[in-house]
């Protein structure tokens, strides 16, 4: 029917090579890396081997080159990048802090990517596409919510598909305009890829059966529960979950885990694969990217995920 396509913010990513508190004193540095939660998604998707395409804006500078460059590269259509002559590629600096945490110094909204809008070549892709993978935390943007939401009219009505990570547990709760946008895009959703108790804010039910019983009866039909070195679980009406264990990996930078997870699961699935065999995939591509410094440095070919499958166990509990 058609590519994957996701819509949002494109950036360069420069990374502290040592743990820490923020950025208020010269320190060593690393990047810049391709980056943004989308992008992530929309390269490991590529990658991989599925039809991709990313809508999203950066400047016409170095860091925007860098970006399409690597989207290219791995397979996405980047005719939906519009090319900004007049505000920069967005851009974060990113430190771990020594329990995990990470401080962020960002230059989005007033980049390229907070310009972001609907033009004849972002149409072009939409009319295309067969999917569109939806991120909830841009859903906090009008601008970008209006674009989401426009595409996935567009999509759906001509029989493509939307999945969504919702990846907003502090917004929803205090903020009502997001949740009516998450319900919105919800009744429209296929396939969900929550993790934590998202699955439960998305439902509105405490009760982790409730809330997939309630979501199955939303239209739902596919419910990917990611859960970090627990792995993860598919959940369908009316079948068996399938749950498949964490690869046992050395963590160096876990920025993107989710991202590629996403990105390796839908694209394995609209390529034909059985759930037990996207979810390993998807697992693989999770670990795999944590093991590599950089959001997206470690995501991998279908090949790349296989050989990572063999060489690496799993950790069971
Ligand atoms: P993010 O932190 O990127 O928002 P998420 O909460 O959406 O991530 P996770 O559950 O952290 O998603 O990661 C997705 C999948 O990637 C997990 O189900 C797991 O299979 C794999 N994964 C993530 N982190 C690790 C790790 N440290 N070791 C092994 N596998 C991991």
């Amino acid at each position: 029917l058609g590519p994957t396509i996701c819509i949002g913010e494109i950036l360069a990513e420069i990374v502290a090579t040592t743990t820490g508190h923020g950025f208020a004193e010269s320190q060593p540095l690393i990047g810049p890396f391709p980056s943004g939660a989308p992008a992530i998604f929309i390269d490991q998707c590529g990658r991989i081997g599925g039809k991709a395409a990313m809508i999203g804006a950066v400047g016409d500078d170095d860091f925007g080159r860098m970006n399409r460059a690597r989207l290219e590269r791995d397979g996405v259509d980047v005719s939906g990048i519009a090319v900004d002559d007049t505000l920069p590629t967005g851009s974060a600096f990113v430190r771990y802090r020594p329990d995990g945490d990470r401080d962020f110094v960002f230059n989005m909204w007033t980049s390229a990517a907070g310009n972001l809008r609907w033009t004849d070549a972002v149409e072009a892709v939409v009319s295309g596409a067969g999917h569109l993978h939806v991120m909830g935390t841009l859903l906090v943007r009008p601008g970008i919510w209006d674009m989401t939401d426009r595409a996935a009219q567009i999509i759906k009505a001509r029989g493509g598909s939307i999945s969504l990570d919702p990846n907003l547990r502090k917004e929803l709760k205090d903020d009502g305009e997001t949740a009516a946008r998450l319900a919105q895009i919800l009744e429209m959703t296929d396939v969900l890829l929550p993790s934590g108790d998202e699955l439960q804010l998305a439902a509105g039910r405490s009760d982790r059966q409730a809330a997939i019983d309630a979501l199955f009866a939303r239209g739902i039909t596919e419910i990917a529960l990611k859960d970090g070195t627990r792995g993860a679980t598919v959940f369908t009406p009316g079948a068996a979950p399938v749950h498949a264990d964490a690869f046992a990996v050395t963590e160096v930078d876990p920025t993107g885990a989710g991202d590629c997870f996403g990105g390796a699961y839908i694209a394995a699935r609209r390529l034909g694969e059985q759930i037990a065999t996207a979810l390993d995939l998807a697992c693989a591509a999770g670990a795999r990217n944590v093991t590599v410094r950089g959001p997206m440095e470690g995501a991998g070919t279908r090949q790349e995920l296989e050989d990572f499958m063999k060489a690496n166990r799993r950790i069971t509990h």
